[in-house]
């Protein structure tokens, strides 16, 4: 007779923080879809950054122009200020 001993790890999803046990203490999700969804949740968030890097970067060339700079700090101004509170609304401390 052969004895079987398997050690269960409790671990949290790293997509949906889920608790579940693993037989394998290296494991991050609780399923192969949360697995999944997190793969494509990178891509799309990476994609997401691509976007907004490039129409951030298309307020530049008004910043050269003294009838636009006010008004386009002012514009930017409010985009960190939006990035801002969602950090905060997340409790997200960013140490600079
Ligand atoms: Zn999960």
């Amino acid at each position: 007779m052969t004895t079987h001993i398997t050690r269960e790890y409790p671990r949290t999803c790293h997509f949906c923080g889920d608790t579940f046990i693993s037989k394998h203490p290296a494991a991050r999700f609780c399923s192969s879809r949360c697995r999944q969804r997190m793969f494509r949740w990178r891509k799309r968030i990476l994609f997401i950054q691509r976007e907004c890097l490039s129409y951030i970067h298309e307020f530049e060339p008004y910043l050269r122009f003294s009838d636009s700079r006010a008004h386009t700090v002012e514009l930017m101004k409010d985009i960190k200020l939006v990035i801002d509170a969602i950090w905060r609304e997340n409790n997200i401390k960013v140490v600079r």
